[in-house]
């Protein structure tokens, strides 16, 4: 997998910037954000310089999307795009993590990372905004007291998403966080 390494970002900064935009869409008590809505009608106009390009699946070799911060352009895969479109869960996952790494990442300094290094996952950009992603479909504040089972039903997300989500939910309320 590719990663970088990026500026720290605890998941208490992260679930900041997630609410921020969340309130600003009027979404915040929402249990399902509108992934699809926001990525097509909202990001290419707070990102007009970036170009949304979907390709064949086998010009993306490994991973489903991908975001060159660079180039300023973001591939997605087609079938990834149409089965999002869908409401598939995993793939609105990869989508909503792609909306991370810009809202994240846009012009800032990577270092690329190579397998064998070991760093924190909190400057790993493939951990932030895998981190974002979870919390942009399972807001912590509306999960924390709901079941896996719950969570996965009224998130439109994996019980393994759903899972790792209510662990770091709980062990941030645990620290005070939430
Ligand atoms: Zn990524």
């Amino acid at each position: 997998m590719i990663d970088y390494i990026v500026k720290s970002r605890s998941m208490k900064d992260i679930r900041k910037i997630v609410n921020i935009i969340k309130k600003h869409c009027g979404f915040y008590d929402c249990l399902q954000f509108p992934i699809m809505f926001f990525w097509e009608q909202i990001i290419p106009k707070i990102f007009p310089d970036y170009r949304f390009l979907y390709v064949e699946d086998d010009e993306l070799e490994g991973v489903e999307a991908y975001t060159d911060h660079n180039s300023k352009i973001v591939k997605v895969k087609i079938s990834v795009y149409l089965k999002a479109l869908n409401g598939s869960s995993r793939d609105l996952f990869t989508i909503a993590h792609e909306i991370g790494h810009l809202f994240l990442h846009d012009g800032e300094a990577m270092i690329f990372a190579r397998t064998s290094e070991r760093f924190p996952a909190y400057k790993s950009a493939e951990w932030q905004a895998n981190y974002f992603a979870a919390e942009m479909l399972m807001g912590s504040h509306l999960i924390i007291d709901m079941s896996i089972n719950e969570i996965s039903n009224a998130c439109n997300v994996c019980e393994k998403s759903a899972k790792i989500q209510l662990e770091h939910a709980i062990s941030e309320r645990e620290k005070g966080r939430v």
